[in-house]
């Protein structure tokens, strides 16, 4: 580990959507003050574009682009391995048993499946969080397509066929959407017609999305029942097995397939640390993005805790909320370090789009004077993807030595 004397560290950890936006407009502003060095931290050597791994889970395609790539030619120093420890008493981070010490930290660890204690869950379901799930997700559906065809007792095949995913927000609602035309395509390959596919979204809430807006909600309702989805709203996952799902109102759905998206908790690493942590388990901070308990660390994104002035309430985990922050927290440090006063953050409620699969999507925008514009079909699976691509844009814009092989 390349360990720099004599300057102090700007560490950024993670590098999903927050910490790589964090890590290379930190660069960018510390260019002309070479007292300080950038590095990033990450347990992969690659940035995962998490908001499309329901599509890599069903159709095996890239979702990962090389950290190198990114930050190419920069000045930002890049080391792979996992955080272990956060001491903020000593300020230094541990990076495996190594520790490393920090004049500014940026806590970026995103999130991790919470299983809730559920029975059986993290023993038997598949998992949706990283690219490594999504491959696992697409060879375990295709195996399950690809023995229904051949199995030729209709009771068997049904348990096969039928696919539970447990958790309706975001994550389970785009990867049924997803699964539903996939599936479908892959029994007319095989040419099975003795059985079409069930998907079951099993939720706790009273309805699907319930941080979404209401009127997004129901025309997604309405599409995925349209699609043949199963919604089982106010209903609780309470065990898993090899056979099946047991639920709450005492119903067991003999299937061969769980998949949990029903909730995220931070990382075992930044819970741990000594933070003052909030609701759903988040690091406080205040408006400046910096964690109440210190204020030389920031923290974004997912594992962050922060208020949206406007109405009182938590920011969502999202990802165009983790790259405003990541932009934010880079000019906050520098006003820091310069002695000019610092931005709060005010997020930028721009909308909402959910995918549902091939060619289809709901999304709404918000239009200036409070008013809004909801629309669902090809062309909001258009913009789902414009959103994607200028992600992709702004990675490229920011880094500027990017090269595309
Ligand atoms: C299927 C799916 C669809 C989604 N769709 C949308 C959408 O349409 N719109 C939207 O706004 N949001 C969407 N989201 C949510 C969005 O992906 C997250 O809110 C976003 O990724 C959060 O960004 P982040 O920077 O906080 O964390 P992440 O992007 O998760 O990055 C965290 C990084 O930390 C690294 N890390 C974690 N622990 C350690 C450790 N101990 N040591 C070293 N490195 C570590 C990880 O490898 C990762 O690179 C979706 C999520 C999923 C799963």
């Amino acid at each position: 580990m390349v360990v720099e004397h004599g300057t102090k560290n700007i560490v950024v950890i993670g590098a999903g959507y927050g910490g790589i936006t964090a890590a290379l407009r930190l660069d960018r502003l510390f260019r002309h003050l070479p007292d300080y060095s950038i590095h990033l931290i990450d347990k992969n050597p690659f940035h995962t574009l998490k908001t499309q791994l329901h599509e890599a889970a069903v159709h095996k395609r890239g979702v990962t682009i090389d950290i190198g790539r990114i930050i190419r030619r920069q000045r930002i120093i890049f080391h792979l391995g996992i955080t272990t420890a956060i001491n903020l008493r000593e300020k230094t981070i541990h990076i495996g048993d190594q520790p490393f010490p920090f004049e500014f930290l940026v806590v970026a660890l995103g999130s991790q499946t919470n299983f809730h204690n559920i029975a059986g869950l993290e023993q038997f379901a598949l998992t949706l969080q990283s690219a490594s799930d999504a491959e696992k997700i697409y060879q375990h559906i295709s195996v399950m397509c690809a023995r229904a065809s051949s199995e030729p007792d209709p009771n068997v095949r049904k348990r096969m066929l039928r696919f539970v995913i447990g958790g309706g927000g975001l994550t389970g609602i785009e990867l049924a959407g997803e699964l539903v035309d996939h599936i479908s395509q892959s029994l007319r390959d095989y040419q099975l017609s003795g059985g079409s596919p069930e998907i079951i979204i099993v939720e706790a809430s009273e309805d699907i999305l319930p941080a979404s807006d209401k009127e997004l909600r129901e025309q997604v309702r309405k599409r995925l029942l349209e699609k043949g989805v199963r919604l089982l709203a106010n209903t609780r996952v309470v065990e898993v097995s090899l056979s099946g799902v047991t639920l709450s109102n005492g119903e067991v759905l003999r299937s061969g397939t769980m998949i949990w998206t029903g909730g995220i908790r931070i990382a075992d690493v930044a819970r741990e640390s000594g933070f003052s942590i909030g609701q759903s388990g988040r690091i406080v901070v205040n408006e400046y993005l910096q964690s109440v308990s210190d204020p030389s660390v920031y923290a974004i994104g997912d594992n962050a805790l922060a208020i949206n002035p406007a109405t009182g309430h938590p920011v969502p985990a999202a990802a165009q909320f983790a790259l405003q922050q990541g932009r934010l927290v880079a000019e906050n440090i520098y006003a820091d370090v310069l002695g000019t006063s610092q931005r709060r953050y005010v997020p930028k409620v721009w909308g909402e789009v959910v995918s549902l699969g091939r060619h289809l999507a709901a999304a709404w925008l918000a239009l200036p004077i409070l008013r809004k514009l909801a629309f669902v079909g090809f062309i909001a699976s258009l913009l789902k993807a414009a959103i994607a691509e200028k992600h992709i844009i702004l990675l490229k814009k920011e880094s500027r030595n990017w090269i595309s092989y």
